[in-house]
């Protein structure tokens, strides 16, 4: 991938509501922000025995759930969020975040562009 530009990739289950794309296209975003800014190294960091693969998705998995809190879509059945927010994901991507505060701070703002309401 060439420095600032990005290709996204929906797969078809993306569009299946407006919520699911809205989780999925904060999610994508996150990872694109993380490489323009130079965070992908430290995002694709492994997160063995922690319940991600690695730090950037934990940071990522803080994010979607603020959007899905903030609009009321936490029982809407969002890939990652089936069963609400796993407890367990939250408390250890808080975790990453408090070690890694760049990661969450840099892709925060995505929490907040979407809202239907
Ligand atoms: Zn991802």
């Amino acid at each position: 991938m060439k420095h600032g530009m990005s290709n996204i990739h929906f797969a078809p289950a993306a569009f299946s509501s407006k919520e699911q794309l809205a989780s999925t296209f904060i999610h994508e975003m996150g990872h694109v922000i993380h490489n323009n800014l130079g965070l992908s190294q430290l995002a694709n960091t492994p997160a063995s025995g922690l319940g991600f693969d690695n730090y950037g998705h934990a940071a990522i998995y803080k994010m979607q759930y603020n959007l899905l809190k903030m609009n009321g879509w936490l029982n809407k059945n969002i890939n990652g969020f089936v069963n609400g927010v796993d407890k367990y994901l939250l408390g250890t991507s808080n975790q990453i975040i408090n070690d890694y505060p760049d990661l969450y701070n840099s892709i925060k703002k995505l929490e907040k562009i979407i809202k239907f309401k």
